[in-house]
C-alpha cells in the first residue's frame, strides 16, 4: 500500500467522522420533538414507539404521524409512510421537494423508498435501525446511508438528532407493558 493508498484511507475516515456527527440546529432539535412527542402518544395508543414529522423548506410543519400499524392492520403504516400519506392529502401534492423529515428511528428500506418518492430533500433520524432490531423488530438491516449511495438517491441523510431520547423510546414502549413486535 502506497502513502496515496493511506491518504485516501485517512481521509475517508474523517469523512465517516463528520457524518456520524452533524451539528444539529436548535430547529432540527425542536421539530425531533414533536416526532418523539408523536412516538409517545403511538405508545400512549397501544402502537409501536415510531413518531415522525415532515417541515417544509419554510418551516411550516405538514404534518406529524405515529405508527399505526396495529391500529390498522396495516404492516405499511409506520410512522414515517403516516406522516408523508397525511403530508401529500393535506398539501394535495405528492411532491414534497425541499422538506425535512424527522424520525425517531432510522427509516426502514419502504419508509427510505417512500421518502425518495416524495422527493423530500433530507431525512434527520435519532435512533438507528440496529437499535429497532435490538429491540426486536424484524429489521431489514440496511442503513439509510447504504440505501442512498447504492440506490443513487439525492436525499440528505443525517443520524443521531437527540438520539439518547429516541433510544429511550423502546424502553418507555416496553415499561409499558404490552410491548408487541412484528
Ligand atoms: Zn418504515
Amino acid at each position: 500500500m502506497g502513502p496515496g493508498c493511506f491518504c485516501q484511507k485517512l481521509f475517508g475516515v474523517r469523512v465517516f467522522i463528520v457524518i456520524i456527527s452533524p451539528m444539529f440546529t436548535g430547529d432540527d432539535e425542536r421539530y425531533m420533538r414533536m416526532a418523539i412527542q408523536k412516538a409517545r402518544d403511538g405508545v400512549a395508543a397501544g402502537q409501536t414507539p415510531f413518531g415522525a414529522c415532515i417541515v417544509m423548506a419554510d418551516g411550516r410543519v405538514a404534518a406529524c404521524g405515529h405508527n399505526v400499524v396495529w391500529k390498522t392492520t396495516d404492516i405499511t403504516a409506520h410512522g414515517e409512510v403516516t406522516a408523508i400519506r397525511e403530508a401529500c392529502r393535506a398539501l394535495g401534492t405528492i411532491d414534497l421537494s425541499g422538506s425535512t423529515i424527522y424520525s425517531t428511528t432510522e427509516p426502514c428500506p419502504m419508509c427510505f423508498s417512500a421518502i425518495h418518492w416524495a422527493k423530500i430533500r433530507r431525512i434527520v433520524f435519532g435512533a438507528s435501525i440496529s437499535d429497532a432490531k435490538a429491540a426486536g423488530f424484524n429489521e431489514l438491516t440496511l442503513s439509510n446511508d447504504l440505501m442512498k449511495r447504492e440506490g443513487g438517491s439525492p436525499v440528505v441523510v443525517e443520524s443521531g438528532c437527540l438520539r439518547a431520547e429516541c433510544v429511550g423510546l423502546f424502553r418507555e414502549w416496553k415499561d409499558a407493558g404490552w410491548a408487541k413486535v412484528y
